[in-house]
């Protein structure tokens, strides 16, 4: 069952332009965190340089300092880096930059320490790659410039055919291979976890039938501008006219088609205000930034419209609307939304009808 929900959900998604929101949205969420690593992979190369300088006799060079200055460069650089794609590049600078430094301070270590410190390197810069999130062109790009950069066999007494050699390219071999097994698994969770939870939740706020928010996104959304918000906001309720009849006479099918045309309708002519399908044949929208007259004229529009949609099966709509105080709860809107509603049915329908205390009395 969970398979067969797993393959539908993964039909609904564009791999294209999911994968290239996973990025993003990986990259805003783990900025601290790289931020983070390129700062202590600073601090490391420093006690590095002056651990290795020190055993290899060097002192602390000019060097060293414009070392310094360029990693805390493109850490800066970083702090103000937005875009995932960016950090690709970035984080291969950032990689040629502290390997050719490594590479420097090791160079001044007698022959014979050299090996040890490459591969030490080596496998701090790996590990550390494997867990950014950088596409994979950059990770191998990032992989290929760390052992050309820190590769045991220049500038040392390491032969690739003696026994110490080929023990160290199996290393090398092993070790590649295992950061990029985990490189690739925790892209793919991540991507994976990322398409499942974007679309359930997707499905959870939009209407199947009508491609528009739902009942609980409408509260949801409703309830935090009427907290924002301090005047003029309105609250519409919709009810199409006669609706039983088109289903009694047309089928179910024509039905529904005329729920996602009136649907289209909202969309068209509210945007920027929220809107949703509350159930049945029965939709909402909470208008903001409106006085009174704006308000009635935007609905009554809305009316005029469906009515004058000439498709198939042709419908009209009633409509309640209730002005909304910051004072007041959503529940009361939508109960004064539904008395305008009410009014407007039993006063002959395709109307709009402004909610009164008159009409409260009446109810
Ligand atoms: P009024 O003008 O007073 O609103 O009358 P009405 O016929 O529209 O009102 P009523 O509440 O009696 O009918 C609503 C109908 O909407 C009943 C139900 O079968 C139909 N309906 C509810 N949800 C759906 C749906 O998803 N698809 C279709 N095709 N019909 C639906
Ligand atoms: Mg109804
Ligand atoms: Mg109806």
């Amino acid at each position: 069952m969970l398979k067969t929900i797993e393959e539908h959900v993964r039909k609904q998604v564009a791999p294209a332009a999911l994968r290239a929101e996973f990025r993003q949205h990986e990259f805003e969420s783990m900025r601290p965190f790289c931020l983070l690593v390129f700062c202590i992979s600073l601090l490391i190369w420093l006690v590095f340089d002056l651990i290795v300088s020190f055993l290899g006799g060097q002192g602390f060079t000019w060097l060293s300092c414009v070392f310094i200055a360029l990693l805390g460069s493109l850490t800066v650089v970083l702090r103000f880096t937005h875009r995932s794609h960016h950090f690709d590049v970035l984080n291969l600078l950032f990689i040629t930059v502290i390997t050719l430094g490594m590479r420097l301070v090791i160079e001044g270590l007698p022959v014979a320490l050299r090996p040890v410190w490459l591969i030490l390197g080596v496998s701090t810069v790996l590990y550390a790659m494997s867990v950014l999130p950088v596409r994979r062109w950059s990770f191998f790009c990032a992989m290929a410039i760390t052992w050309v950069m820190l590769s045991p066999f220049y500038h040392t007494r390491m032969e690739p055919d003696a026994v110490e050699g080929a023990m160290l390219i199996s290393y090398a071999v092993f070790l590649s291979g295992l950061v990029s097994y985990s490189y690739l698994q925790i892209r793919k969770a991540k991507l994976h976890n990322f398409y499942l939870s974007k679309v359930l939740l997707e499905q959870a706020y939009i209407d199947a039938l009508t491609d528009i928010p739902n009942r609980r996104s409408f509260m949801a959304q409703a309830d935090r501008q009427l907290r924002m918000a301090s005047s003029g906001q309105y609250l519409a309720m919709i009810d199409i006219d006669n609706f039983k009849r088109v289903n009694d006479l047309f089928g179910h099918d024509v039905g529904d088609e005329v729920l996602k045309r009136v649907a289209l309708h909202i969309k068209a002519s509210m945007a920027g205000h929220a809107f949703a399908r509350l159930g049945g044949e029965e939709f909402a929208i909470f208008l903001q930034g409106l006085d009174q007259q704006g308000a009635e004229q935007q609905v009554a529009a809305l009316c005029q419209r469906v009515r004058e949609d000439k498709g198939e099966h042709p419908v009209t709509i009633s409509i309640g609307l209730a002005r909304v105080d910051r004072s007041d709860s959503l529940t009361t809107a939508l109960v004064r939304a539904d008395q305008a509603l009410y009014e407007a049915k039993h006063s002959g329908k395709d109307r709009v009808v402004l909610w009164t205390t008159q009409l409260a009395e009446q109810g």
